[in-house]
């Protein structure tokens, strides 16, 4: 197999240490960003004890300038970004009438705006190298939308629909766009839940449980393999049966 630089924004939280175990199993060289030094080493150490080793830069994803240096800062490390996984993410639950400024922008700007600033700088490397493999983690619930979450479910469809634009404009340059849009995963996001409303939650789900943070991993390996260079502008729903729909 060919080893790439790849780079899995919020890489330190549930799914995203999934992902990268899973990439650098397969022999990548992965990067994480962290916002917080002290946190992140202490992540960095205990996957070096499982013998997966992980290259930390630090950078807050709904930055524009911190992203591009970010970037940078990888290129310099590992070279430029082959695969590209954005991960990162937040939640700021609120019905819709009493949600403030702060909580829309908060989600759109770490969720959706993030896909600008991070893939932006590394967009045009990949176009020049012929090779790129980008994928967005959204949501079920921007595929079906969610009480509470119309700032998380308006940034999730946002997700797909910048998959879908720039896996257009990219195709002929060996570069697949993709998204996977997970259901309900126990990871702290969703453990943060009320056990009650999660219990509701799993009620729905036909495979009659929440998901594991491999199976998104594994999916994401996949879509960013060699072999998978007819997959692009595709929304994968990994969600036990919860949504069926596109
Ligand atoms: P976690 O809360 O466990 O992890 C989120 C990660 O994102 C952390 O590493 C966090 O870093 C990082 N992050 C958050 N904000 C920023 C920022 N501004 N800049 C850089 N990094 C940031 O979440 P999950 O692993 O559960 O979720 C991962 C993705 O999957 C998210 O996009 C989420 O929306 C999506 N998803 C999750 C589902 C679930 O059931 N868990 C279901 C569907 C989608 P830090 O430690 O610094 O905060």
């Amino acid at each position: 197999m060919t080893q790439r630089t790849a780079l899995v924004t919020g890489g330190t939280g549930g799914i995203g240490s999934a992902i990268v175990r899973y990439l650098a199993g397969q022999g990548h060289r992965v990067v994480t960003n962290y916002r917080d030094a002290a946190k992140a080493e202490t992540w960095r150490q205990a996957m070096a004890a499982d013998g997966i080793e992980v290259t930390m830069v630090p950078g807050d994803v709904s930055d524009p300038q911190a992203s591009e240096a970010m970037i940078r800062a990888i290129e310099e490390k590992c070279g430029p970004v082959e695969i590209l996984v954005n991960n990162a993410g937040i939640t700021r639950d609120s019905t819709f009438h009493k949600m403030n400024y702060q909580q829309w922008m908060d989600v759109v700007n770490t969720n959706l705006n993030a896909c600008f600033n991070v893939t932006r700088p590394v967009i045009e490397g990949m176009r020049a190298r012929k090779w790129g493999r980008i994928v967005q983690i959204s949501s079920i619930n921007g595929q079906k939308g969610q009480y509470g979450q119309a700032n998380y479910a308006a940034a999730k469809a946002g997700m797909h629909g910048f998959t879908i634009s720039l896996a257009q404009e990219n195709a002929k340059f060996g570069i697949t766009v993709n998204t996977v849009s997970p259901g309900y995963v126990g990871t702290d996001m969703v453990m943060a839940v009320p056990e009650e409303v999660r219990a509701k939650i799993v009620a729905q789900i036909p495979v009659g449980r929440l998901g594991k943070p491999e199976e998104i991993a594994h999916a994401v390996a996949f879509l960013t393999g060699e072999e998978t260079s007819w997959i692009t502008g595709a929304n994968l729903a990994i969600n036990g049966g919860h949504y069926m729909g596109w």
